[in-house]
């Protein structure tokens, strides 16, 4: 990989943006950065949106990763309330919304993802809302004065955070899931059942299985057969990749900008990580689109040093919390559905371990920092474990 010396230009200024620009200059990269977001704020932390923000209804200081100090520290130009909407990738530039053409030498596209809506219940920001962005979740908490019966559709982590966040203020809360079982695509059954005794035990009215058609009318919105209004609806449903600049562009895309494993694309000088990026794609297998924090940390950090000619290997376990109910619920590795429960503590504060053929491949720990950290270290890194899921694919 060649040592590029020449203009980075970011579209999109959320977290993996942040971490590239910081990785480019820890990497020696003295070449321009500039970054595209379409936002009006600087890149932030999406976590405590769900969290902190929707229960304080304030940004706090520690949410901002690129204000103006770090941008002129870092000699990064930043846009917001820029869209690109173009990428000509044999004259190497990209347009914006302004009219502005902006040539770059390297390209990263750190475009997130949006959130998934419910075609009968569309997003007004006053009945049915969303939660993507910090507007979104100032909204919805301004929204929550005026409510006492709220319905959260999806019980995956984000839709059990929301539930979470608003029952701790005080409101009656029905989450309702299609599936049988809560973050039925992420996490294993043992799991599903602690979090759903979880938000049971705190009054949460969860429905599982539930043909999730709730309908908007006059009177208010219901969940059929149950006839009780609610006040507001809160559509946690997922995200899908922002790739469709990447599309236009003829680079391929699966639901996520296909990429090596250090991001780059199949444009020699164009990247894609965070929650846009399918890693490590190959002929022998999809790749992996993963839509959390540290991994979005990770990517751009392992492009960063790319770009600068000094590529590395994904040197740690895929790593995910979330903190409901006062509740901090780690996950380190990939719980696959074909490991098996090597072994499980139960109690206040669980822990379950999993893995095939004796090894320990992923690890589940409720309050149980220390444990995961500990037991981190022994996991399969990223790397590893993508090119054994690409070998048993071929
Ligand atoms: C509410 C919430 C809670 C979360 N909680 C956790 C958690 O507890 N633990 C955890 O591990 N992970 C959590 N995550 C996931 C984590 O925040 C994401 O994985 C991470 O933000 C991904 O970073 P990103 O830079 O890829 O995308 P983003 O942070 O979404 O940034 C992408 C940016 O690109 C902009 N953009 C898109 N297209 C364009 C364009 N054409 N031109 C210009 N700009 C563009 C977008 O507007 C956006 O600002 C949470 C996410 C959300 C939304």
């Amino acid at each position: 990989m060649k040592r590029r010396t020449g203009p980075v230009v970011i579209v999109g200024a959320g977290q993996a943006a942040a971490a590239l620009a910081r990785g480019l200059r820890e990497n020696g990269f003295a070449g321009s950065i500039r970054m595209l977001g379409e936002e009006p704020q600087p890149p932030y932390e999406r976590p405590p949106l769900s969290k902190q923000v929707l229960i304080e209804g304030r940004a706090p200081d520690a949410l901002w990763l690129l204000g103006d100090d770090a941008q002129r520290a870092q000699g990064v130009t930043l846009s917001t309330s820029t869209r690109v909407t173009a990428i000509d990738r044999a004259a190497r530039e990209v347009m914006t919304d302004a009219g502005e053409v902006i040539p770059y030498e390297t390209l990263v596209l750190a475009t997130g993802g949006t959130a998934r809506g419910l075609p009968d219940l569309p997003v007004d920001g006053r009945r049915v809302f969303e939660l993507r962005t910090l507007s979104d979740a100032l909204s919805l908490h301004a929204a929550l004065p005026g409510a006492r019966r709220v319905l959260v559709i999806g019980g995956g982590w984000l839709g059990l955070e929301v539930a979470a966040a608003i029952r701790q203020q005080g409101l009656e809360v029905t989450l309702a899931e299609a599936a049988p079982r809560l973050c039925a695509r992420s996490a294993p059954s043992e799991v599903s059942e602690y979090l759903l005794e979880l938000h049971r035990g705190h009054g949460v009215d969860v429905r599982l299985g539930a043909c999730v058609q709730p309908v908007l009318g006059e009177d208010g919105l219901t969940l059929p057969p149950d006839a009780q209004p609610y006040d507001l609806a809160v559509v946690a449903v997922g995200i899908a990749a922002r790739d469709e600049l990447a599309v236009a562009a003829g680079l391929p895309t699966a639901d996520g900008v296909l990429t090596d494993c250090n991001g780059a694309t199949a444009d020699p000088d164009i990247f894609a990580i965070g929650d846009v990026a399918r890693l490590c794609a190959s002929a022998a297998g999809p790749g992996l689109r993963l839509e959390s924090w540290r991994h979005a940390e990770t990517q751009a950090r392992l492009a960063a040093a790319a770009i600068v000619g000094e590529p590395r290997d994904y040197d740690e376990p895929a790593w995910f919390w979330s903190d409901q109910f006062g509740r901090l619920i780690q996950i380190a590795g990939l719980p696959d559905p074909d490991l098996e429960l090597m072994d499980a503590e139960a109690g206040e504060k669980p822990v379950w371990r999993y893995g095939r053929n004796g090894a320990v491949a992923a690890v589940i720990g409720v309050d149980r920092a220390r444990d995961v950290r500990m037991a981190q270290r022994a996991l399969p890194t990223l790397a590893s474990r993508m090119a054994a899921a690409n070998g048993r694919a071929s």
